[in-house]
């Protein structure tokens, strides 16, 4: 250890620290962080809500979260003394000022590194930002100040727009950390290295040989006692500006000149600006939608409520590489299954002198199974043993062993207090994200249930998202044949 490292504190600040995320998320992570010898040696950790409780029964409540990671294990007891609880409102500036006083003290002799989280309700982010900013507790002199806000960024381009002002009032991009945590994931990342380490799949990856690209992010889970809030959100914002749109990004963008985020980011937000903009009559012709049985009867949601449980829209990115390639992205809640996968399907060869029963053959498919069987599945045709010279679809697979990917949050909150912002969406990617969604919403309230096509729970979603792909094509998933 260095003397410069000796003198580095940080202390992550988490507001919202009784919450779900908290519990389920950031203290499992933090842990195995502090574990694996991951953070400095003097981290501190404050959680910050307005419910009175003490040290101890804050650090009980994280444990509950984290018991899977901790365990028996004897570094929690050393974990859970590096934790504080402050009771206070995040956009109280007397609360404020005794969180500062307390991360000041245990700094005291050192570099001061704090990392904000702000693991709150959204409507509590402009608030919070401008209390941190009128305390004095974003200025950087003793040491570095960033801040991770969490999805979603906005409910549209408006207010996408206002809240990046009010960020960009107390802070400087480079300090702040937009989190989707999709992109923590191993597989997200690896779609990166997929890409561009190999040289084989590159030349193929454009409007001469790829038909059309799925995106899906699939849950079999319903929305879990949270329909009140989901009612207000809806597929478009809950899934689909954040995950599903990062994913595309992702598969479409150029090669980065460097590993620079910002060369990464300038890639993605190349994407984004050139996904086209539909008008609202647009938007109803390029997307289907449908809502759960039962989704009405649970609590917080009106009898009359028209919002989709289930979406499938299709994009286009007007580039050179990609013109004419559709996109389809899907996601939805109380489905058969929980996976996100992205299928990227080939052209079929344009002449065929094979003899198959069925005239074709079937086109090469790679796809990605993001979650769960994280790897990789690519089907080939391959000939029919006989003495017929006919042809078959087989397929090449890797799976990354079970057990070593690590969650999401972990590798997003190192990343974020070693400042490496490749991994977290700079304020234009959102605000173009919003832009490409904004007319999809708007057309969905426009018509309300009209186009809004019911589905069993536990069933692939509704008929209409098969059709919808047009002739000859399927939704693809790994292990199913897109049903
Ligand atoms: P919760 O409602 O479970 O927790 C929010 C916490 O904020 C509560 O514990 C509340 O505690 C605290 N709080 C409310 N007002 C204040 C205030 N003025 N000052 C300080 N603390 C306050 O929400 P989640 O943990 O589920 O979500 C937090 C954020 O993370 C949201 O933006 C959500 O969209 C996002 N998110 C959550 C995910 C999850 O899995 N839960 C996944 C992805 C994103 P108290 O009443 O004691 O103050």
């Amino acid at each position: 250890m260095t003397d410069s490292d000796r003198d580095e504190r940080l202390t992550v600040v988490i507001f919202g620290a009784s919450g779900d995320l908290t519990r389920r998320k950031l203290a499992p992570a933090l842990f195995h962080l502090h574990r694996t010898g991951a953070l400095p040696q003097m981290c501190h950790f404050v959680g910050v809500a307005r419910s009175q409780m003490s040290d101890e029964a804050f650090r009980a409540s994280l444990l509950e979260g984290a018991e899977d990671a901790a365990g028996n294990d004897s570094s929690w007891t050393e974990f859970a003394s590096r934790v504080t609880y402050v009771a206070g409102s995040s956009t109280d500036d007397d609360s404020l000022r005794q969180i500062d006083q307390t991360v000041s003290d245990h700094c005291a002799g050192g570099r001061d590194n704090r990392l904000y989280y702000l693991a709150l309700a959204p409507s509590l982010y402009p608030d919070t930002l401008e209390a941190l900013g009128r305390c004095g507790m974003l200025d950087e002199t003793s040491g570095f100040r960033r801040v991770v806000i969490e999805k979603p960024f906005g409910t549209d381009l408006a207010s996408a727009k206002d809240l990046n002002q009010v960020v960009h009032s107390v802070v400087d991009e480079s300090q702040v950390f937009r989190i989707d945590h999709y992109l923590g994931k191993e597989t997200v990342q690896n779609l990166l290295v997929f890409r561009f380490a190999n040289t084989i799949f590159e030349p193929l990856w454009n409007r001469n040989y790829v038909d059309h690209v799925q995106i899906s992010v699939l849950e079999s889970l319903d929305t879990e006692g949270r329909a009140g809030y989901y009612d207000r959100a809806g597929v478009l914002r809950d899934m689909m500006q954040s995950h599903l749109l990062q994913l595309l990004a992702l598969v479409a963008m150029e090669p980065p000149a460097s590993p620079d985020a910002d060369a990464l980011r300038n890639e993605k937000a190349k994407v984004l600006q050139a996904v086209r903009k539909y008008g609202i009559d647009e938007a109803a012709e390029n997307s289907v939608r449908g809502q759960y049985a039962g989704y009405r009867d649970e609590d917080g949601v009106a009898q009359s409520s028209a919002t989709a449980t289930y979406g499938a829209i299709r994009l286009f990115v007007d580039n050179w590489r990609w013109q004419g390639v559709p996109f389809f992205l899907r996601s939805g809640k109380a489905l058969s299954e929980k996976t996100s996968e992205i299928a990227v399907q080939f052209r079929p060869p344009p002449h065929t002198i094979f003899d198959n029963e069925e005239p074709g053959i079937t086109p090469n498919l790679l796809q990605i199974a993001v979650q769960p069987h994280e790897g990789v599945h690519l089907t080939f045709e391959n000939k029919k043993p006989g003495t017929r010279m006919g042809t078959a679809p087989e397929s090449l697979e890797y799976h990354f062993p079970e057990g070593i990917i690590r969650d999401a949050y972990e590798r997003l909150l190192l990343d974020a207090i070693e400042g490496d912002q490749s991994l977290f969406t700079r304020s234009d990617e959102i605000e173009m994200s919003w832009q490409v969604i904004d007319p999809f919403v708007e057309s969905w309230q426009k018509s309300l249930r009209s186009q809004l096509f019911p589905y069993e729970r536990g069933r692939a979603g509704p008929a209409a998202a098969d059709e919808f792909l047009g002739e000859d094509r399927a939704w693809r998933m790994h292990g199913a044949d897109g049903s």
